[in-house]
């Protein structure tokens, strides 16, 4: 078995469960515990979060990233990956006394915790499937509660239909990259740098995807740019659907006839982007060396 695991906390209880499991647990703002889980956050972001979250604080992706998450490697690889900063207690930052400050537009991990998932694919399998595991840590009460219900009712609840949908594709393609293991060996820094850009941060695949040098690459309509350009779900889709294309040779983007001859023109924009990548990252790292906390 293969797996990528979207990101929960310790304390698993090593039982599989099923859609239709009944799932004892009531989270409210009664609770003893209440907003204990938001002080020991250590929560993973996926790219349609960073959509829904720097949306709701109406602030671009860049400067989300920059405030608001640290990066990670995913694997032994140097995937990058993309984490909630908290506080030197561990507490999120959008944590306040009434509860989570951006609530409508909490993320994939929030919303299902206290139910952790895992898509796995056999080895000889065509198609991947979710396995669910109860995470039951001392700090949250929501377990001594009487309200009973399925594991479904609980995820319909929590609203992550529309989370499971716009993130499907784009865990498949972590769970293609962990499956492949090392048949397609490491990614080159500059397939990595783009992975970061066109999974995280929006503003910056825009200007790269609008760039001439990439229109110059990728043989798409007008219409097409005209769409990346204002909508970030259907950006964030293409972004995918790139990075599949540069990570596994799905080609599903039609390139130019001469293409090749126009790379050296694109590795050059690859090149400025990751300057700029690697300077956001070395200011990250200034401001985590003498940050105090507080966002
Ligand atoms: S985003 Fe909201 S629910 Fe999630 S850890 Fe932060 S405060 Fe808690
Ligand atoms: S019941 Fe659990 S999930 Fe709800 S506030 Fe308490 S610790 Fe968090």
């Amino acid at each position: 078995m293969s797996e990528f695991d979207i990101p929960f906390k310790s304390d698993l209880v090593p039982q599989s469960l099923e859609l239709g499991t009944t799932l004892k647990f009531s989270c409210h703002p009664g609770v003893s515990c209440f907003n204990e889980c938001c002080k020991h956050a250590d929560i993973i972001l996926t790219p349609y979060d960073i959509i829904r979250l720097k949306d709701h604080l109406g602030i671009t992706s860049t400067e989300f990233l920059k405030k608001y998450t640290v990066p990670y490697q995913v694997d032994g690889d140097g995937v990058p990956g993309v984490k909630f900063r908290t506080t030197n207690e561990g507490a999120c930052l959008l944590v306040t006394d009434e509860g989570c400050s951006v609530y409508k537009n909490r993320p994939t991990a929030c919303r299902y915790y206290p139910v952790g998932h895992m898509a796995m694919k056999a080895k000889d399998a065509t198609t991947e499937e979710t396995r669910y595991f109860m995470i039951q840590e001392d700090h949250c009460k929501g377990h001594l509660e009487d309200k009973e219900q399925t594991i479904q009712e609980f995820l319909n609840e929590q609203g992550v239909a529309d989370f499971d949908n716009l993130n499907k594709e784009w865990l498949h393609l972590m769970l293609k990259k962990k499956s492949a293991g090392p048949t397609v060996g490491t990614p080159p820094e500059s397939s990595l740098q783009l992975f970061f850009m066109a999974s995280y941060d929006m503003d910056r695949f825009r200007r790269f995807v609008l760039s001439p040098a990439f229109k110059n690459s990728y043989d798409l309509p007008d219409s097409a740019y005209e769409v990346l350009a204002k909508e970030d779900i259907a950006l964030m889709k293409f972004g995918t659907k790139l990075l599949k294309q540069v990570l596994f040779g799905e080609k599903t983007i039609p390139e130019k006839d001469k293409a090749w001859e126009t790379r050296l023109e694109t590795r050059e924009d690859i090149w400025n982007m990751r300057k700029e990548v690697e300077l956001a990252r070395r200011e990250k790292a200034e401001d985590d060396k003498y940050h105090d906390g507080e966002p």
